[in-house]
Formats: structure tokens, C-alpha cells, sequence
């Protein structure tokens, strides 16, 4: 489109027009009460491009309070379940018809491939397409009691559910709201300020989808002002927060005086795991896609590459001269193999862990620099030499840094795999049946893929263990997190 400058079809230049991305409550676009705004940049120039609302805590209280007025007065719960279900089908509808828009918009917002916000845009057609069979599914169930008695068990929803996302794939975050709406909850879903754009989109889609106004809100701003007064709000009766560590621990402490559900899905360092008798360029193809994807801002990139020390001079030779003449540029050139990081403050992270992994004696096989003097772009890097007890090793960069550590037995893989706080998720690379399964189970993390990696699909849970997080997003698993069970007791004898 040449009066925005980007490759991008006239439906989403005329989005770049708006003068506000507000915050959407009751229905409504709307500023900040006190007029606060804040840019938005485009990461691969550094340049703003919109102006979002930065809201405060009164917007925040104006926001739960209209999700509490729809979800007491019942205008979106007591609707016959195949209404529901209709009214979500269209919604769907609608998100397909228009995935261009929230997809170019993602590039221009998280600096993401268009590629790879198309598969994100898919990720949540298909997300609310599952969500949206589950009205009429949400059966009760009748214990056994004694003679004399009955008892019922109803799924009722939570009640208002504040939604805290990061920025690495804003529209993903639509398969998570309607999960939570299809139980009969309403939300407020705070973007993260880096990427304020299509949460907008998806309200106002909703609207025209017949959810009604205050079902979904959208809540602008800083986590530290509006999410924490989200955490807090005694109108608000669960928190489901996808971000980092630091920022889990902190709200779950905080939603604790008010004995909050909270479900966390947070970082993680996730080992990918090379045998020797594995399909090794397959192998070492999906490890770099894995942590080159998304420029490694990706909770489940594989970052610790685990190789058999049979095969480790090979691999690593792979990978970096694979990875050396890699295309990096703007998520809109169909050239780009990697696009910039999400801001300033996330390449000057990256580069700060590149000098600790110099610093701490591991050896910089591949890049280590910024790209080019425009926009937040790094280059794919690697280290080689890398012990389990470093910092690159043990903490989440969130680029596009590749450690990779050999390993001497499938014991001593197993062993550094787990060494971590986090589990995330896991890769094994074998064509052994029985090492396969073996791994699996030694493997503590919510996921593990086996010669495969990064698979995701809606019918499938997915979440972390040890400080990963807790509960679980997608798959009916989800919905045990968004609803509760009450059990109704009966006399039926004398
Ligand atoms: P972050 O924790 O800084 O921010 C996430 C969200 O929390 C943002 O919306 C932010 O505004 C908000 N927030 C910040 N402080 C808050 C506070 N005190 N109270 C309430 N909300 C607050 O994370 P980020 O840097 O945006 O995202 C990167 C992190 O997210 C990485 O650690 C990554 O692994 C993780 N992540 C995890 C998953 C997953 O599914 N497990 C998916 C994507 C990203």
C-alpha cells in the first residue's frame, strides 16, 4: 500500500489511520480517561507508526466493571449453548475473512515473518473453531452417593477472567480469550504495550460476531500499572498470564491475599536433544528453524542443543554454515529468513547475554552482533564450549542465541536436560523406539516432541512444569482452569 509505505492491502493501511488503538470496554473504543498515550513502534525500523491508549488504574476498574456487568446479568452465560456456539462459528468466520489484517498488522507491531503471523492467525481460526464446539460438550456429571441422597456436579464458569499476554504473538492470544468465553466467562485481556494492535481488531470482531458488549474487553497500558491492578481487582476472579518468570512469580503473589486462580504459562530453556543415530540434517535444520524462528522469541524455542559427542563437531559444522548467510531483514520481505527483535530494551538483553557468554569462557562460534544500524535486528548466534552451569545456559535470552553442549551417555543427556528450572518443553532426536519412550519419561517438561518440534494444535494441552508455570492452556484441559464445579445435594428419601 503506497500511502503507508508497507506492503500491506488497503483494509489494514486504513487500520495504520486510526488516530488511537484505544482500550475496548462495554462495547466501546475508547481513550484513557486521563488522555495517556503511547507509541507504537515498529521494530524493524525503530520508528512509531500508531498511538495506543496507556491506560490507568481507572481505566482498569472501568474495564473489569463491565466485564462484571455482563457476566452478572448473564446477557453472554445463559444464552441456549448453540447460540453461543453460532455466535463464535461466525466469529471465526470473521477472523479468517479478514487473518490479512491482523496479520500484517502482527508484522508491523512484533516485527514477526508474514509468514509466520499467517501461522499465527491459523493457530487461532483453529483455536476458536475447537473452543466453539464446547458450549453444548460442557456436560455435568452424578457421583454415586447414598441411597437416600443425589447429587449433581454442574460446570459453571469462573466468572471474569483477566487474560496478561506477552508480545510475541499478539493474535495467538485470541484462541485463549474465546477459550475462556466459551465457558461463559468474560475477559479482559490486557495486550503487552510493545504490541497493542490487533487486540483491538479481535473486540471489535467479537462485537460483530453477537458476543455481547463487555463480554471481551481490551485493556491498554503498562503491566505494571494496568496488569497489576488487574491482578488485584477484587472484581476480577482469575488470572491466565503467559510472560515471563519474574512477572508470574510477582502476580501470583500478589492475587494471593484474595486467594485468586492463577494459571501461569511462563518461559522456559528447553533442551533439544540430538542422538547419534537420528535423521541429523532434519534434526539440525528444525533446531535452527527452531531458535531462528521468530528471531528466538519463542517460549519453547529449543535453545539448549544437547548433541552426542560422537556427532558434535558435525552438527554444530551444520548449523553454522547453515545459518551464516542467513537473510535477515523486514517480517515483509518474502526473502527474510529472520526478522528484528521486539524492541530496543529486548536487543540491548541479547547483546548483554552474548558478552556474559564470552565473559564466562564459552566459545562464540557464529555471529554475537547486531545487524545494521536501523531497527533491532541480531544476528543468528551461536556458542559452542557451553556448560550447563552458565548463565546462557540456565537463563531465557529470548533471541536468537543457540548453546550448544555435548553430551557423553543418554544418562548424562537426561541429567543436563533436567538441569534447569524451567520445563517448558523438550526435543529428543532418535530413531530408537525404546530411547524414544525412555526420554519421554525422564524428560520433566509439559511437552516433548520427538523427531518433530514446536508442534502445537488446539485439541492438545499445553503448559509448563516446575517454574514453566501451572494449568494448562488449549485441549479440554484448558477449561478445567476456566470453570469451577459445584456439587448440589439432595434428600430424596423420607
Ligand atoms: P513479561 O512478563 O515482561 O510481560 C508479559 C505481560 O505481563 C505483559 O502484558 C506485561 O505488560 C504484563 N506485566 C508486566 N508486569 C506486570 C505486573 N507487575 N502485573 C501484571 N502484569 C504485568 O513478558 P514479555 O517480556 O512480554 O514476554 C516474554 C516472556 O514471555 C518470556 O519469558 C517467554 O518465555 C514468555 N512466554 C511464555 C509463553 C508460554 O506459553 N509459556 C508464551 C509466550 C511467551
Amino acid at each position: 500500500n503506497a500511502a503507508s509505505g508497507y506492503p500491506i492491502t488497503t483494509a489494514t493501511a486504513r487500520h495504520l489511520e486510526r488516530p488511537l488503538f484505544g482500550h475496548v470496554i462495554d462495547g466501546e473504543v475508547v481513550a484513557s480517561l486521563d488522555g495517556a498515550t503511547m507509541d507504537v513502534i515498529d521494530p524493524a525500523t525503530g520508528a512509531p507508526v500508531a498511538v495506543a491508549a496507556a491506560g490507568s488504574a481507572a481505566d482498569a476498574d472501568r474495564a473489569v466493571r463491565s466485564a462484571r456487568a455482563a457476566f452478572d446479568d448473564g446477557r453472554w452465560r445463559f444464552l441456549a449453548p448453540l447460540e453461543k456456539e453460532r455466535r463464535l462459528r461466525r466469529l471465526s468466520s470473521l477472523l479468517a475473512e479478514r487473518g490479512d489484517e491482523f496479520a500484517e498488522l502482527d508484522v508491523i507491531d512484533a516485527g514477526l515473518l508474514r509468514m509466520y503471523t499467517g501461522f499465527i492467525v491459523q493457530f487461532a481460526i483453529d483455536g476458536i473453531d475447537y473452543y466453539s464446539g464446547w458450549p453444548s460438550k460442557l456436560n455435568g456429571s452424578i457421583p454415586p452417593v447414598a441411597h437416600d441422597l443425589a447429587v449433581y456436579q454442574t460446570r459453571e464458569p469462573i466468572g471474569v477472567v483477566g487474560l496478561i499476554s506477552p508480545w510475541n504473538g499478539p493474535t495467538a492470544v485470541f484462541a485463549m480469550a474465546v477459550a475462556a468465553i466459551s465457558a461463559g466467562n468474560s475477559v479482559v485481556l490486557k495486550p503487552a504495550e510493545q504490541t497493542p494492535m490487533t487486540a483491538v481488531l479481535m473486540a471489535e470482531l467479537a462485537i460483530e460476531a453477537g458476543i455481547p458488549p463487555g463480554v471481551f474487553n481490551v485493556l491498554q497500558g503498562a503491566g505494571e500499572v494496568v496488569g497489576a491492578e488487574l491482578v488485584t481487582h477484587p472484581g476480577v476472579d482469575a488470572i491466565s498470564f503467559t510472560g515471563s518468570v519474574a512477572t508470574g512469580s510477582a502476580i501470583q503473589a500478589a492475587a494471593a491475599p484474595q486467594v485468586k486462580r492463577v494459571s501461569l504459562e511462563l518461559g522456559g530453556k528447553s533442551p533439544f536433544i540430538i542422538f547419534p543415530d537420528a535423521d541429523l540434517e532434519t534434526a539440525a535444520q528444525t533446531a535452527m528453524a527452531g531458535v531462528w524462528g521468530a528471531s528466538g522469541q519463542v517460549c519453547t524455542c529449543g535453545t539448549r542443543v544437547l548433541v552426542h559427542e560422537s556427532i558434535h563437531d558435525k552438527v554444530v559444522d551444520m548449523v553454522v554454515g547453515a545459518s551464516r548467510d542467513m537473510r535477515i531483514g523486514s517480517g515483509f520481505d518474502p526473502e527474510s529468513q529472520m526478522g528484528p527483535l521486539v524492541s530496543a530494551e529486548q536487543l540491548e538483553r541479547v547483546q548483554g547475554y552474548v558478552s556474559i557468554g564470552r565473559e564466562e569462557g564459552a566459545e562464540l562460534a557464529l555471529g554475537g552482533g547486531r545487524f545494521g544500524d536501523t531497527g533491532f535486528f541480531h544476528e543468528p548466534t551461536v556458542f559452542t564450549s557451553v556448560r550447563n552451569d552458565m548463565r546462557i545456559a540456565q537463563e531465557e535470552i529470548f533471541g536468537p542465541v543457540m548453546a550448544i553442549l555435548p553430551f557423553a551417555s543418554e544418562e548424562e543427556a537426561y541429567a543436563i536436560a533436567n538441569d534447569t528450572r524451567y520445563g517448558l518443553a523438550a526435543g529428543v532426536w532418535t530413531n530408537d523406539l525404546s530411547r524414544a519412550h525412555r526420554a519421554s519419561r525422564a524428560l520433566r517438561a509439559g511437552t516433548v516432541w520427538v523427531n518433530t518440534y514446536q508442534m502445537v494444535y488446539p485439541t492438545v494441552p499445553y503448559g509448563g512444569v516446575k517454574q514453566s508455570g501451572h494449568g494448562r492452556t488449549l485441549g479440554a484441559a484448558s477449561l478445567d482452569d476456566l470453570t469451577q464445579i459445584k456439587s448440589v445435594w439432595m434428600r430424596v428419601g423420607e
